[in-house]
């Protein structure tokens, strides 16, 4: 097989949210899986919607989650393309100029629903004479102008949903250029498949209709057979199962990174959500790339639950290896021998990796005290093992201290983490007192 090409293509027009990271994520681990190449493209030719801002929001987040594309391209710096292929189909009689206005399309198709006929463009257009495109353009009319579909199913085999067709009589030839001149993404976004060798589009089921079309543009412009093979996901829900939309501001991903949401955690719940493959904790993309399968995508709807995520992202932090967390936590000054055992101690307690501020302060710093059972405490302080203290030492400590005071259970240890942490619970009191080390526990005791 040739290695593949595929796309995730946004229009910079707002940030992404967790159902947009789905194709972008389908698409690049497809790639990833076979060898590939991915390519971002910013579908910027809506030039009143389109920001700057947002595409490099798009890109920081896109890294954010792991996802680096091998090139990025902008639609809006590529008009060449679309001229070309705008001749090329003009001089093919595939695309025609159309001068009625919305108002009359409007009423045409109200009187074809009236009489219960499908409201489907009648080709008006294409049975004019030259004289009457004149009469038009003299009048000040600026056409738009549309695709000449040819009768008949158009017919793929879709990745995700298999063997699919679509009756092109059913459907309104689509206008591919507005009266202003702009293009439509349907032209563009052939043009640049075509030109940037695409193999594979992946994309959302909201796509569908578009499929059709989009396979006889191939066709005009690249020859029988050109087109890409297509893969339609299913799209993301809430869990009450409305769609998310770019107003989803808390889902966007800048706002769960801020949030401090693991990113591992949000691919693979953007990626395993709604597949038969069941949704776990996941230690790299490579590691999610082996799960994915697009064919295993389900055709119903994913529901997306935010208390998922949120449980998704501590188990990832709580199966992290310490390589994974290495720089993250040197640039929060957590460094030198102690990192490591102190990040196989508190890892297992973490809700967000922030918190690992506090649980270096408990072992490093200053920690809060906190005294209940003085009587205990005191008895503690002369019964501390001599160093070197490793992971035997709690055990060691709190037998002696046992005997010697006849506590046990909770009246033995609560009083010690609290001492000493200034906590009710954390991580396991062995692993954490070879690294605070004699003189802070008995800093910490009374
Ligand atoms: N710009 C389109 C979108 O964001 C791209 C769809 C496609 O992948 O072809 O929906």
């Amino acid at each position: 097989m040739r290695p593949p090409v595929v796309r995730f293509a946004p229009s910079p027009t707002g940030r992404i949210h967790i159902g947009n990271a789905r194709p972008a994520l389908f698409n690049y681990l497809y790639a990833r899986k076979n060898h590939g190449r991915f390519i971002l493209r910013f579908d910027d030719t809506d030039v009143e919607r389109s920001r700057e801002e947002y595409a490099q929001s798009i890109e920081v987040d896109l890294a954010w989650l792991g996802v680096e594309p091998d090139a990025v391209y902008r639609q809006s710096q590529r008009f060449p393309l679309y001229v070309a292929a705008t001749e090329k189909l003009k001089a093919m009689g595939r695309l025609y100029p159309c001068y009625e206005t919305a108002d009359e399309l409007d009423r045409r198709r109200k009187r074809q629903i009236a009489r219960g006929a499908p409201p489907i463009y009648d080709r008006a257009a294409l049975a004019l004479s030259a004289e009457e495109r004149a009469a038009f353009e003299a009048e000040g009319r600026r056409p738009h102008w549309r695709f000449r579909l040819e009768p008949g199913a158009v017919r793929w085999e879709d990745m995700v949903r298999g063997l699919s067709h679509i009756d092109a009589s059913s459907m309104s030839d689509p206008v591919l250029i507005r009266g202003d001149g702009t293009w439509l993404y349907t032209l563009t976004s052939v043009a640049d498949d075509i030109d940037l060798g695409v193999t594979h589009v992946i994309r959302g089921e909201d796509h569908v209709s578009n499929t059709a079309v989009q396979i006889e543009l191939f066709e005009a412009l690249a020859g029988a057979g050109a087109a890409p093979v297509f893969g339609h996901h299913n799209l993301l829900t809430t869990s009450s199962g409305e769609g998310l939309s770019k107003r989803s501001g808390a889902l966007s991903i800048g706002a769960l990174r801020d949030a401090g949401v693991e990113a591992l955690a949000v691919a693979a719940l953007a990626v395993l959500t709604g597949s038969s493959a069941n949704v776990r904790a996941v230690h790299s993309l490579g590691e999610l790339a082996g799960m994915f399968d697009i064919a295993n995508t389900s055709r119903q709807a994913a529901r997306f639950d935010e208390h998922e995520l949120r449980a998704l992202s501590a188990r990832t932090l709580h199966g992290m290896d310490y390589e994974a967390a290495r720089d993250r936590l040197v640039a929060r000054d957590i460094v030198g021998h102690k990192a490591e055992p102190f990040w196989l101690a508190v890892r297992g307690n973490l809700a967000r990796f922030a918190e690992v501020d506090d649980w270096w302060r408990v072992v490093e710093g200053e920690a809060p005290v906190a005294h209940e059972d003085a009587e205990l405490l005191l008895a503690a302080r002369e019964a501390l093992p001599e160093e070197p203290w490793d992971a035997k030492t709690f055990g060691a400590w709190t037998a002696r201290l046992k005997e010697a005071t006849g506590r046990k259970g909770k009246a033995l240890f609560h009083p010690l983490r609290l001492a000493l942490t200034g906590r009710d619970n954390g991580p396991e009191m062995a692993a954490l007192l070879p690294l605070m080390g004699r003189t802070k526990v008995l800093a910490r005791l009374p």
